[in-house]
């Protein structure tokens, strides 16, 4: 990928970050120090983006490894401000294939969150939920329900994220693939629209971005299947 550096190799798959991703990092360790935090509190912060970057990379990392399963090399994973990306050489038509190479990423967050979960000592006596979530609960409670996060938002059926992916190979078993590929897609394009919409409500503004990345994914990936069906 342009302007991605490679940070290392897991079982042969390349790792790149995007030179964005370190920009965001700098801009989140100024945000910090503007609103008055201690260096000791941003690296605080620093360490939460870096533990959550971890946690996109073995997401990836499950997509990869179940495509390799079905013969599919990865050619690399490139992680971005917004998420990860695991580029496989092609995406299998077989829709069970494609759900389960799918819902391999969600998995690997849910078997975190259920590590963290013992390691946080929840159901003994752990801080509720919302202290967690008012960002009291320490490092690793905070993880876990951000991993949880992750496998809620990836499964929104925004196509071509992976929810987006499991509906389009649920769709597929019922009808033909391009009909599929196009339900799914117009599906996808809405979802954006969502996604947009409740991001400027809410001042997140990482979700437009997820927003524009899911229409011209998808788009793209509508096209290819309609040049190759
Ligand atoms: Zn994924």
């Amino acid at each position: 990928m342009k302007g991605s550096s490679r940070i290392g190799t897991v079982s042969g798959i390349g790792i790149f970050v995007h030179w964005t991703f370190w920009l965001m990092l700098a801009a989140l360790f100024g945000y910090y120090m503007y609103l008055g935090a201690t260096v000791g509190a941003a690296l605080m912060g620093i360490l939460l983006v870096l533990a959550v970057f971890g946690c996109v990379v073995l997401h990836e990392l499950g997509h990869s490894f179940a495509a390799r399963r079905y013969g599919i090399p990865t050619l690399d994973i490139t992680m971005y401000p917004i998420g990860g990306i695991a580029r496989l050489q092609r995406i299998p038509r077989e829709p069970k294939q494609e759900l389960v190479i799918a819902l391999a990423g969600p998995a690997v967050n849910l078997a975190i969150a259920a590590v963290l979960a013992v390691l946080g000592g929840v159901g003994q006596g752990a801080d509720s939920l919302a202290t967690v979530l008012a960002g009291d609960g320490g490092l690793v409670e905070m993880l876990m329900y951000v991993n949880l996060v992750l496998v809620g938002f990836n499964m929104l059926p925004a196509f071509p994220m992976d929810g987006g992916r499991v509906f389009r190979a649920l769709l597929a078993t019922r009808t033909d693939y391009r009909r599929a590929t196009h339900i799914a897609s117009f599906v996808g394009i809405l979802m954006a629209i969502g996604m947009v919409v409740y991001g400027i409500a809410t001042f997140n503004l990482a979700l437009p971005f997820v927003a524009v990345f899911v229409v011209f994914a998808g788009r793209q990936e509508v096209a290819h299947v309609m040049e190759t069906t």
